[in-house]
């Protein structure tokens, strides 16, 4: 096999007894015929089926199979992030095991690299999924990450996508975040594109997901949001954080003041007593939004470090104030 691999296609298989072996056929079928140096790099996210010796079979029968095997689930992120740590081809391809992304299209991705792009995105134009449970989620969330985000990509959740490695692996992952790579990825101003692609029903097997993936996904955004807005202005992101605490504790401080003029100069306890809680939440989010910038001015934040912490690459304007 060839030592250094041009293109790594990365497959994360939770339970997919009945897609793994397809699913490595139709890859070999779909990337033989480009002729390029390649390798697969599949992982088993701590599957209760046959997964996990099957991936094993594959991999004894093809060197090209690296095998990364979990001892539990721990999600289709970090499975993943794992496959990226272990991949050394210099453009990585992700893409789901349930045979619902085509590695037929493959191709395609190499093919908009070589134009110059870092990452390159799949948009299930055609989605083989249920409507209410899955498509229409999916279309409020996209519409909501681009917002948030500034990133506009008509299917952040299609796994097929493209990465250039020295881009890709500098980024940090967990929880769902594998569907904001892009978003996370931008701020370092790779280029990005969108192509469309094929998308079948799945054949075998269960979906993983029901709706309490629209929480994660949530929580995600918003943190994604934060790591972004507040590293550089931590002191304006923390004070409007702590604005409604402010207001809410001022107007409890004097609802229990006025309250107490009929009652003879009584304060009423819970309403103070909420008033003040309220009064020392708000200050300790100014003492740690002040905290914050004397960190992010005053330190010495390395590049390097800031880009591990954050996802973010500092251009060269912001290293140093
Ligand atoms: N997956 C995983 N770990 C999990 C859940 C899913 O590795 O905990 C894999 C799964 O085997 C599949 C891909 O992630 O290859 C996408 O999962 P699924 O098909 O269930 O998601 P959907 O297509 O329904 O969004
Ligand atoms: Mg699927």
């Amino acid at each position: 096999m060839d030592s250094f691999p041009k293109l790594s296609v990365i497959v994360p298989f939770y339970n997919e007894e009945d897609s793994i072996k397809p699913m490595h056929a139709a890859i070999v079928a779909a990337v033989d015929p480009l002729r390029i140096p390649y390798e697969m790099v599949f992982v088993d996210d701590g599957s209760k089926d046959a997964t996990a010796a099957m991936a094993d079979e594959i991999a004894r029968g093809d060197p090209r199979v690296r095998f990364v095997k979990f001892r539990r689930n721990y999600g289709q992120t970090a499975a993943m992030a794992a496959g990226i740590e272990y991949a050394r081809g210099e453009i990585l391809v992700t893409m789901d095991g349930d045979l619902q992304n085509d590695p037929a299209d493959i191709e395609h991705f190499l093919t908009k690299m070589a134009e110059g792009n870092d990452i390159v995105v799949g948009w299930r134009h055609k989605r083989q999924d249920k409507l209410i449970s899955r498509k229409i989620p999916s279309v409020i969330a996209n519409r909501l990450i681009s917002r948030v985000t500034g990133v506009s990509i008509t299917d952040n959740g299609c796994s097929l996508k493209a990465f250039r490695a020295s881009v890709i692996k500098k980024i940090p992952l967990y929880s769902e975040m594998h569907r904001f790579i892009p978003a996370m990825a931008s701020i370092a101003g790779p280029r990005i594109a969108e192509i469309k692609v094929r998308h079948h029903a799945r054949q075998f097997g269960a979906s993983k997901y029901g709706l309490s993936r629209v929480y994660k996904v949530l929580l995600d955004l918003m943190v994604i949001k934060t790591v972004s807005s507040f590293t550089s202005r931590p002191l304006l992101w923390f004070s409007l954080l702590c604005l409604p605490l402010m207001l809410v504790g001022l107007a409890a401080l004097a609802g229990g003041l006025l309250a107490a003029i009929p009652e003879n100069g009584r304060l009423s306890l819970p309403l103070t007593g909420a008033g003040i809680v309220f009064l020392t939440g708000a200050v300790t989010l100014i003492a740690s939004g002040t905290l914050g910038e004397l960190i992010y001015k005053l330190g010495d934040v390395r590049p390097e470090h800031f880009a591990r912490l954050t996802g973010r690459v500092l251009s060269s304007n912001e290293t140093r104030k």
